[in-house]
């Protein structure tokens, strides 16, 4: 069984002559075989820093990140560890070569799986689509049909966890709960989690076990999906499911939460989101609410 654990996990980014930003700061977070966990968010708050950092891609400041019981780092994953985490990226026209056959693609994949048995068309015809578009070019295709070429070759080298970072985001409506509810079947059926960052979260709720929601490097609130769903406790979740009526169908916040979010270089003491929380307290401004299920005040465990 391949869980992956986040503990406490800091990631930051460092460049010369500006301040450090902590663009992780203190997450946890566990996917296990089979599990779809949704995490959500607006864009800037960590969810790439984070998957990224899964994949070995960015080092972990502080904390510790696991697959399978060893630990994740850039050095520390072995060729064949590297595999079993796979990545699917919000922009298909970027990720697949565009000189290249995408059959020839997906062989790459096989390749470093070491299977001999499946051919890429067999693929092709998990993710939805015809067999004979191995022999074709990227740029023969919709953006839905890339990404599911994009699954396919994430798919072929059998991991046993998926990371799709925004995979929906840049494809059209109509593609956007086809393309998430194939990784969740694709997942799901082999047994791989699936980390599926979004900042969607009505197409999040339809696909996702669990949500955790994560505000400027921190994860505010995680829970079961239908819980969060029916009740959801920190006012930073409230102000991303009462931003869901929208006509684009996009999760932004509503018009009443003031504010922007803030720089992750100098975030606001205490609790991160006091500036723009309606609720906020006197303790919210001094002291970071730095426990779950629910990171906030009100909702402190006994
Ligand atoms: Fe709002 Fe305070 Fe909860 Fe932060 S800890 S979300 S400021 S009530
Ligand atoms: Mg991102």
């Amino acid at each position: 069984m391949t869980t992956l654990t986040i503990s406490d996990l800091v990631v930051e980014h460092r460049s010369p002559g500006r301040p450090v930003v902590r663009a992780v700061a203190g997450a946890s977070l566990t996917v296990s075989p089979g599990e779809v966990v949704g995490l959500v968010g607006e864009s800037g708050c960590g969810k790439s820093t984070l998957a990224r950092a899964v994949c070995g891609l960015h080092p972990a400041a502080e904390g510790e990140i696991t697959f399978g019981g060893r630990p994740v780092s850039p050095l520390g994953l072995r060729r064949r560890e590297l595999t079993a985490i796979q990545m699917v990226f919000q922009d298909p026209y970027a990720s697949l070569n565009p000189r290249r056959r995408v059959g020839d693609q997906i062989a790459d994949g096989l390749r470093t799986a070491g299977d001999t048995t499946t051919a890429p068309a067999d693929l092709l015809e998990r993710v939805g689509l015809p067999r004979e578009f191995a022999g074709r070019h990227p740029h023969e295709f919709s953006g839905g049909q890339r990404q599911r070429i994009a699954i396919a070759r994430a798919l072929a080298a059998r991991p046993s966890l998926l990371i799709g970072d925004e995979p929906i985001s840049a494809l059209d409506a109509s593609a956007q709960s086809q393309v998430a509810r194939l990784m969740r079947d694709l997942a799901v059926d082999s047994g791989a989690g699936l980390l599926f960052i979004s900042h969607d979260l009505s197409v999040v709720r339809l696909i996702a076990d669990r949500i955790a929601v994560m505000y400027l490097g921190k994860i505010v609130e995680v829970g079961r999906t239908e819980e969060v769903w029916a009740d959801p406790k920190h006012p930073y979740t409230r102000a991303l499911l009462g931003a869901i009526p929208q006509p684009d169908g996009l999760g932004v916040l509503p018009a009443e939460l003031p504010g922007d979010v803030p720089d992750p270089a100098d975030p606001p003491h205490g609790c991160r989101f006091h500036p723009r929380c309606p609720l906020v307290m006197d303790v919210c401004r001094v002291k970071e609410p730095d426990f779950g299920p629910v990171a906030c005040w009100l909702h402190a465990p006994e």
